[in-house]
């Protein structure tokens, strides 16, 4: 049996995006995830980045395993393929369905929860944890006296009204005997606190509900949180609203979580439904985080073609935005504020919006449902994994309090 063991971040560690790690012994390997990183303003010209793929031996590895269906996890695997035609793709659920509107032909093999992938002298088993897409896994890789928990973006949400809460249960059984090593999410080390779970986020969504039962409402969020789209159908359906979609990509996200059954067969009214007069409409928007091309940014520059906004209209972004956005979205919402329209965002209900990644509080509880031997902190800026270091070798950090929802 090959002893030399290697683990190569390819992205998705110094950074947030292009999420890509390398898993390989002697004779065979796999990739985990294959992301786009967003550049930074002074690269001009510019779309996304991909990880380099230089440095993946194309003779033994022949395997990549997507963990969920964010873009910063399959945005680059058309470029993979085109550079590793002979790998297979290795999905489930949501994800599936995405890399399926990318690219139409490709080597895959669909996973299923309850078995168990043998890929060389590795044995992976998906572990399902909360996140904000449906069919988010963490994965828990056995190799000889290992069990390795490469647990990517999570969170943990016992109360969830869309999801079950993470699989401690079946990642602990594989743990049993095994030198345990967590590889864990940083992206929101800085938050000392529980994040949000949704049925929070659900109960002040309907707050806003109630409090402008007699203004037209718009909402945003990311389209690709499939749970928030189903608060918003849910409670539009409580409150009998018309819902309107707007923007190609709440269209995706809507049909495909419609296909899988995560959505209910709700009826969605066509833009030309609305005007002025239909106070009961609900018009879910894409473009929270400020892009010139949506849906959005078009509504608040009075430039789309079929809706517009007036003095009586409430948007609400229930959203947070991705630092790098912030002149962008500013720009939308002084647009929208000097239209006449009121913007609603989480300074007027506080949770409107949660992260789909783990604060201190959501490591605390990972941490102590599973004793980790050796603990490797991936995902997030350089500043964010020290941080992260730092939060797992402070000895007191069982006796802090922080502040818990
Ligand atoms: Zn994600």
């Amino acid at each position: 049996m090959s002893t030399h063991l290697k683990l190569t971040p390819m992205g998705g560690v110094g950074e947030i995006g292009s999420n890509m790690f390398i898993f390989e012994d002697d004779e065979c390997g796999f990739i985990i995830d294959c992301g786009i990183l967003f550049p930074s303003d002074n690269c001009f010209n510019i779309n996304y980045l991909i990880p380099n793929f230089y440095g993946i031996k194309k003779d033994k590895i022949k395997d990549i395993i997507i963990t969920h269906g964010h873009e910063d996890h399959i945005g680059a695997i058309a470029h993979l393929i085109e550079f590793h035609p002979d790998i297979t793709v290795h999905c489930n659920g949501f994800a599936y369905e995405l890399i399926k509107t990318k690219i139409k032909d490709f080597n895959h093999k669909v996973f299923k929860y309850t078995e168990t992938m043998k890929i060389g002298n590795f044995e992976i088993d998906p572990i399902h944890v909360n996140h904000s897409i449906p069919d988010t896994f963490g994965l828990s890789i056995s190799y000889n006296e290992y069990n390795f928990f490469y647990c990517s973006d999570f969170k943990v949400d016992f109360d969830s009204p869309y999801e079950k809460p993470f699989d401690f249960e079946k990642l602990k059984k594989l743990q049993q005997g095994k030198t345990t090593v967590g590889m864990i999410d940083s992206t929101n080390i800085l938050s000392q606190r529980k994040t949000l779970s949704e049925k929070v986020v659900l109960e002040d969504i309907e707050k806003v509900f109630e409090d402008f039962k007699d203004n037209r409402l718009f909402i945003t969020c990311f389209s690709s949180n499939v749970h928030r789209l189903k608060s918003f159908f849910d409670v539009a359906k409580k409150y009998k609203r018309n819902i309107i979609l707007s923007g190609r990509s709440i269209h995706k996200y809507t049909e495909i979580a419609k296909k899988l059954g995560y959505v209910d067969n709700i009826r969605i009214y066509d833009e030309d439904f609305d005007n002025i007069t239909k106070k009961n409409n609900l018009i879910i928007i894409s473009g929270c985080q400020g892009d010139f091309f949506s849906s959005l940014r078009r509504l608040s520059s009075n430039e789309h073609s079929r809706i517009k906004l007036n003095e009586n209209d409430k948007v609400v972004f229930s959203s947070k935005t991705i630092p790098g956005n912030e002149k962008s979205v500013n720009r939308i919402k002084n647009n929208i504020t000097e239209l006449g329209a009121d913007v609603i965002t989480n300074s007027e209900y506080p949770f409107i919006h949660a992260s789909g990644h783990p604060g201190q509080e959501d490591l605390k509880i990972l941490n102590k449902k599973i004793n980790f031997d050796h603990y490797i902190p991936i995902h997030g800026e350089s500043y964010f994994i020290k941080k992260h270091v730092e939060f797992i070798e402070d000895p007191y950090q069982d006796k802090l309090k922080y502040l818990l929802y």
